[in-house]
């Protein structure tokens, strides 16, 4: 299945290009105080390591921009190139100066004027107000942007919304799109296109219908803005996997969704092989041998969970095979035809016995599961 992909323009965040052309990128944030400037240098390097692409850190005052200066400065002398991201919340002024030392900063559209204090009333006069505001501000952020070179991610939140959007748009779809619209709007005034847009909260279908609804907005309109996608705050271990995997993955195949970053409350380097994953399995990216395998039943005569993790590690160790989709099946049942689609297959005979195919041709019948994966890899060495 070809994925048609939203068509958006391309933005350039350091070496990396966002939307057009460019793949699908993975990103992740710093989780430690960017204060702390070789805590960060250690967890950058070990996130570009693992394939991180563009990495975002939080930077809360002034001295944090000085703080990001000196991590970028590092990074470089140690000729790692990764893009680094300012995250700024609440103050314009920050985020004017991460512009002269980031690679691309992200604001918040909830706060970057607008004062979070809760539910409020808004006449339609105060409403205008807020917008006329948070505008002027924006216009003046926008062509720094545009004077520096430097693109922008205007974040808009589900848990972040302006309160005056809330009170007008309830917690609709309609209050992120008219959330990010104001921004856009402003951009549009001082002809700043350079952005790339997010619309997030950990709910899984508003962050789907959200996107949506935003992206059939911008095609009305000819914004083709692309957009960075994910779960927010999803929380760890593997309901936090699936409830990314669903969200990112169902709108990667709707064609939405230019840079991915998968939110988990771990160790970020966790996130890269989440995003990794979330990619190769809707056949976007492709970063490891894809392996499959049945569930095995009462059919299965050789212990394929055993076969399985030694297939994955040798071939791991070997590093061989990245480009290869490889089966293993327990019969013939199902398997061969399964399997069929597969560059290589190991599927067990009722014997308890194993045989190995290349497409649909038998390589190698009747081995001892004890032999698989030796004369396995020797095949694959020679393939
Ligand atoms: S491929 Fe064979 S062994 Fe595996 S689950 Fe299907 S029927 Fe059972």
């Amino acid at each position: 299945m070809m994925i048609r992909r939203r068509k958006t323009r391309e933005i350039s965040i350091g070496s990396v290009g966002v939307g057009g052309a460019s793949g699908i990128s993975i990103q992740s944030m710093t989780n430690i105080p960017t204060r702390d400037v070789a805590a960060n240098v250690r967890q950058i390097s070990e996130l570009a390591e693992c394939g991180c692409e563009i990495v975002r850190l939080a930077v809360t005052s002034l001295e944090d921009v000085k703080f990001l200066a000196a991590i970028g400065d590092v990074l470089r002398a140690q000729k790692i190139k990764i893009p680094l991201v300012a995250d700024v919340h609440f103050s314009p002024i920050i985020a004017m100066h991460c512009l002269k030392v980031a690679d691309k900063v992200r604001i918040n559209a909830g706060n970057f004027s607008d004062k979070i204090l809760g539910s409020q009333r808004f006449s339609d006069e105060e409403f205008t107000a807020g917008k006329r505001k948070l505008q002027e501000k924006l216009k003046s952020f926008f062509t720094l942007a545009k004077n520096e070179n430097k693109p922008v991610r205007v974040g808009i939140n589900y848990g972040s919304l302006a309160p005056r959007m809330v009170y007008k748009f309830e917690n609709s779809d309609a209050a992120m799109w008219e959330s990010a619209k104001e921004c856009l709007e402003a951009a549009d005034e001082v002809q700043f296109d350079s952005i790339v847009l997010s619309f997030k909260a950990s709910d899984v279908q508003k962050m789907v219908t959200v996107n949506r609804f935003a992206c059939s907005q911008m095609d009305k309109i000819g914004w083709n803005y692309p957009i960075h996608l994910g779960v927010t705050e999803s929380g760890s271990g593997d309901y936090a996997r699936t409830k990314s995997a669903a969200g990112i993955g169902v709108l990667l195949f709707d064609g939405i969704g230019d840079t991915i970053r998968v939110s988990l409350a771990e160790d970020p380097a966790k996130e890269i092989e989440v995003a990794k994953n979330i990619l190769q399995a809707c056949g976007i990216r492709r970063f490891s041998v894809e392996l499959i395998a049945c569930p095995s039943c009462g059919r299965t005569s050789f212990n394929i969970q055993a076969v399985l993790a030694e297939i994955k590690r040798a071939i791991s160790e070997e590093n061989t095979g990245k480009n290869l989709k490889i089966a293993v099946m327990g019969c013939v049942v199902n398997g061969l035809r399964e399997a069929g689609n597969a560059d290589f297959a190991i599927v067990g005979s009722s014997n308890g016995t194993l045989s190995i195919y290349q497409g649909n041709h038998c390589l190698l019948r009747n081995i001892p599961e004890m032999e698989i994966c030796e004369k396995f890899l020797k095949i694959l060495k020679n393939a």
